[in-house]
């Protein structure tokens, strides 16, 4: 029989390993940056087209290129970096593996610009899918261009892999960022459809991040610096009162690289013992350089994880390290977590003094007449949608600013709400005779019904309710909004911005204004009937922070997702007292929803005891 074993033609060897180096575009994205601080570049410039599916191209300024090497880097496992086995314990470049180029050029067409300093000419090489096309000589600036087009044009099933434009782009933004925070040195820039997403000069660390995460994070930051035998820490870490929901702002770099260490992390975590509220989490941004031969460099090259040679010391020093400058920089008195977070507007906002309270008060609210929608708090279900919006008659209408009105279809919705709300404690056909309620440690209503008792969740069936307001006025029908008589500045990241951009057509949807959206701060003129000013900073931090962790795939989830995320962070939590007919308006609320049983995160609503059920628990 003859043999049949065959080696792989170069093309394919090059298809199959370009499957484990790159992924989706943000890592071509990190191989051409890493490459570009490798060849010493002062001056960076990432060029991307629809989040990196068309085009993705760096620019640097950097030694550039020999014509031999522009030929040989596409081969595998070509690498200016490593000569010796010995040379994978003592490195100091990002790249050594000579895999990159090879892997990117088998599944994208590639285009290189290359000149060294001294040399009169430069070359122009373009390669598509590992297929030499043309080399030329030109008229080059110094340094390298890498222009990456139609990526896995030759693998379809990849292609068609790739996510959301924004999903794509936030991998994107990610891997930037981590570049140039660790580089704080180097000018990076970066150009997403022909508008400037980042334009960062040369600058010291601190300023780096400034520059990077917005004007107002400069006095979040208490500096770290530690000198040790075994690690050297510099850095910063968030003071904890500004600490955020989100990890977002949770940086590692060990020798210039960012890394992720769920070990290291709880090390921080531990140094902020004590000064954190519940679920919040702490921003960080931590350089450590330790001697190369102490770490495992061997590592997968997209992975960000790494193996230290003396673990626990390094996370005792970093524990210690941390505690001491949140000591030192004496953060722990402004703590105190008995205040109220309503009174507590983290931005500058509360500087603009005491403003009268506007649009919370209904003048014409007369506690005698039944049945009339009620306005307490915004964190009352009485004070949302349906409720507020049923009745357009009242005085306090007129505080609300209907955008695109049309009361027809308002009074229509509302007159069937009322219809089917009016079911539950009245309807002929249930079993159920009408009973007043009762509220259960500021946490169930409890109701008398025909067949026997009725206790309803206050929390969970306020977010049902919600849930499926929020969802009509994002999809079917855009709701009212309530005119804020100061527009709200709030302050954010530049990448927490493109997600607010992101959510924009549905938050206006739900009665948000927005007046202009800048770098890093957003004006809002508008805001929801049925939320408070006050909860707008937490709502949206929330919905940046469930974007960041879970990008949905397509709009229908996305404003599912919104939806959700309102209803949960705007319904009337466990411990708020509830009048009798806030009670009632909710119980009324939650049978007047398309599916009351349960809420938008499938948990029951409300239980029903029998009286046999009762009668059993008495006999026995
Ligand atoms: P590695 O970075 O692991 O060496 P790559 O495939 O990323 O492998 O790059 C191969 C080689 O091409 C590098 O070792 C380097 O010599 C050269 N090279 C790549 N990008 C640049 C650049 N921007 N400037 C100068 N040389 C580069
Ligand atoms: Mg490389």
């Amino acid at each position: 029989m003859s043999s049949i074993i065959q080696l792989l033609p170069d093309h394919v060897a090059n298809q199959i390993a370009a499957g484990e180096v790159v992924q989706r575009p943000a890592s071509v994205v990190k191989e051409l940056l890493e490459n570009a601080i490798d060849a010493k570049a002062t001056d960076i410039k990432l060029i991307v087209k629809d989040a990196g599916k068309t085009l993705i191209q760096v620019i640097d300024n950097g030694v550039g290129m020999t014509v031999t090497d522009a030929r040989l880097c596409f081969e595998r496992h070509a690498t200016s970096k490593i000569r010796h086995a010995e040379d994978l314990f003592d490195l100091h470049t990002k790249g050594f593996r000579g895999e990159a180029l090879a892997s990117i050029a088998a599944i994208a067409h590639v285009e290189l610009k290359t000149k060294q300093d001294q040399e009169e000419l430069g070359h122009h090489i373009i390669i598509e899918g590992s297929k030499f096309v043309s080399q030329e000589v030109a008229v080059l600036p110094k340094g390298t261009s890498f222009l990456v087009k139609n990526l896995f044009f030759n693998i379809p099933a990849r292609r068609n892999f790739l996510k959301s434009e924004t999903v794509e782009m936030k991998h994107i933004m990610d891997e930037f960022q981590r570049v140039a925070l660790a580089h704080p040195s180097i000018y990076f820039t970066l150009i997403h459809n022909g508008s400037e997403n980042y334009n960062l000069p040369s600058s010291n660390y601190r300023q780096r991040i400034v520059n990077m995460l917005g004007g107002k994070t400069n006095e979040k930051l208490v500096p770290v610096s530690e000198d040790t035998e075994i690690v050297t820490i510099s850095g910063f870490v968030g003071k904890p009162e500004y600490a955020k929901k989100s990890r977002s702002e949770q940086f590692f770099f060990v020798n210039d690289r960012f890394i992720k260490s769920g070990y290291l992390h709880h090390a921080i975590m531990n140094a902020y013992d004590g000064l954190l509220k519940e679920g919040n989490q702490p921003s960080y941004f931590l350089y450590l350089k330790v001697p190369p031969h102490t770490i495992d460099i061997n590592i997968h090259p997209t992975k960000t994880e790494i193996k230290f040679d003396d673990e626990q010391a390094l996370y005792a020093i970093l524990r210690s390290s941390v505690k001491h400058s949140l000591g030192q920089f004496n953060v722990a008195p402004v703590l105190d977590f008995e205040r109220d977070p309503n009174l507590d507007t983290p931005y500058e906002y509360k500087n603009k003094g005491t403003d009268a309270p506007l649009i919370q008060v209904d003048a014409n609210f007369n506690p005698f007449a039944e049945e009339k929608p009620i306005r307490t708090n915004s964190n009352s279900y009485a004070s949302s949608g349906n409720y507020a919006k049923r009745d357009t008659s009242n005085s306090w209408e007129s505080l609300y600013v209907d955008l695109r009105q049309d009361t027809k279809e308002v009074e229509s919705i509302a007159f069937e709400s009322e219809e089917v709300t009016g079911s539950f404690f009245e309807s002929k056909e249930t079993e159920i005779t009408p009973s007043r309620t009762y509220q259960i440690h500021k946490k169930y209503i409890v109701s008398s019904i025909k067949s026997g008792m009725l206790v309803v969740d206050q929390n969970k069936a306020h977010q049902r309710i919600l849930y499926e307001q929020y969802l009509t006025s994002i999809t079917v029908k855009k709701a009212s909004s309530q005119q804020l008589l100061f527009p709200l500045e709030l302050h954010f990241s530049r990448e927490e911005i493109s997600f607010i951009q992101e959510l924009l057509p549905s938050l206006e949807n739900t009665g948000f204004i927005f007046d202009g959206i800048q770098e890093d701060n957003i004006h809002i003129t508008g805001i929801p009937v049925s939320i408070q000013e006050s909860e707008v900073s937490i709502l949206l931090e929330e919905l940046i922070n469930g974007l960041q962790n879970d990008m949905p795939e397509s709009t229908f989830s996305l404003n599912d997702g919104i939806a959700k995320t309102m209803a949960k962070s705007l319904a009337v939590k466990t411990g708020t007292y509830l009048t009798e007919l806030e009670q009632e308006n909710l119980v009324n609320g939650l049978f007047a929803c398309k599916d009351p049983n349960v809420s938008p995160f499938n948990k029951p609503t409300f239980i029903t005891l029998s009286v046999e059920d009762l009668d059993k628990k008495f006999t026995l």
